[in-house]
């Protein structure tokens, strides 16, 4: 099997005006074949609604509960049959690796290994989510992929295996499999659904640092938490389709690590609230800090008043 990966646009496009000889072989292909049957998936964003660590297990993971929903900022993927049994990845975004570290190339490479695909698979990523945000961007576009290739190859896997599969590629992979709202326990991976919060606008506001999932865990003393966030109270809201009791049950341990680390996500936090946001918190190991939005009229004075300082500013609706 050969992985080859490119960085750019779309390629049928970019070499239309390349005459023939001056093609290499992966270029004709992609040329011939780019016409050829194709797959589309959308990779929504998550947002962590509540999230508790209980305790570090003897494997080294963390045992969780996580409640997640998904919110209308999405990856696009398109994914077309290449007859050769070559994995390509492209995509306009500069910031992402387009080799084996891509997560969507990792699920291409495991649903052909296991499934015993012979043929190949260009996918370009339309990248739309702020990456390493704790938006589950890479999660969501390995799920998409598999849901994808089990459309274009027609494969026919239940969706209970292709979580399984996805439980293989990182925690957050089966939840972005489903998506909706669920409850996740284990390491993330144990999921029950949920009913889905009452619809709302969500503010996203990305603060231009990286924070390192795995430094936020590593400096987490679960013995010492405090204040945990409850997740049978969230789960009440949700079945109250409450949406104030879903802001006041908003939850997220790791902030005490992150904000401590970088005081300008709790600045974020502070100034989503002053602007109006109705329940404001960060997502996932940060840095992005979501704000719940009731009314529509205060969703631009929030927007703005965000892009004043910082430049990823989302305005979304929850995927419901
Ligand atoms: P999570 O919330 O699951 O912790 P995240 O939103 O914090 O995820 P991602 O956007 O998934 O983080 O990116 C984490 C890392 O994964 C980045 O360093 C990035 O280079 C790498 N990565 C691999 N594949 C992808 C992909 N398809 N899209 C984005 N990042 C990817």
């Amino acid at each position: 099997m050969s992985f080859v990966h490119r960085r750019g646009g779309n390629h049928f496009l970019q070499y239309r005006n390349v005459p023939d000889d001056r093609m290499d072989e992966d270029s004709t292909e992609l040329l011939r074949w780019g016409s050829a049957m194709k797959i589309y998936e959308k990779a929504p964003a998550k947002i962590n609604l509540m999230l508790d660590v209980l305790h570090k297990r003897p494997d080294g993971y963390h045992e969780v509960e996580m409640i997640m929903t998904m919110v209308d900022l999405a990856d696009r993927l398109e994914m077309s049959a290449l007859p050769r049994d070559t994995i390509i990845i492209s995509s306009q975004a500069g910031y992402i690796p387009l080799d084996e570290k891509n997560l969507a190339f990792q699920a291409a490479k495991l649903i052909k290994e296991r499934y015993n695909v012979r043929s190949g698979v260009y996918i370009h990523l339309d990248k739309k989510i702020p990456v390493a945000a704790g938006l589950a961007g890479g999660s969501s576009d390995a799920a998409a992929t598999l849901r994808g290739l089990n459309r274009l190859w027609e494969l026919g896997i239940p969706e209970e295996e292709l979580k399984e599969l996805g439980s293989e590629l990182g925690s957050d992979v089966p939840f972005c499999v489903t998506g909706g709202t669920a409850l996740a326990t284990g390491r993330g991976e144990v999921l029950s659904p949920l009913p889905n919060p009452p619809q709302c606008w969500v503010v996203l506001a990305k603060p231009p640092i990286n924070v390192s999932t795995a430094e936020v865990y590593g400096r987490l003393h679960a013995e010492q938490i405090a204040n945990h966030p409850s997740a049978s109270r969230m789960q009440e809201a949700l079945e109250n389709r409450s949406f104030n009791e879903v802001c006041q049950q908003l939850g997220n341990v790791l902030e005490q690590v992150t904000l401590t680390l970088h005081p300008e996500v709790a600045h974020l936090k502070e100034a989503m609230l002053r602007l109006g946001a109705d329940g404001v918190l960060m997502s996932g190991s940060g840095p992005t800090v979501f704000g719940l939005v009731s009314k529509e009229s205060k969703v631009s004075r929030i927007y703005n008043g965000l892009r004043g300082f910082c430049k990823e500013v989302y305005a979304v609706r929850l995927l419901t």
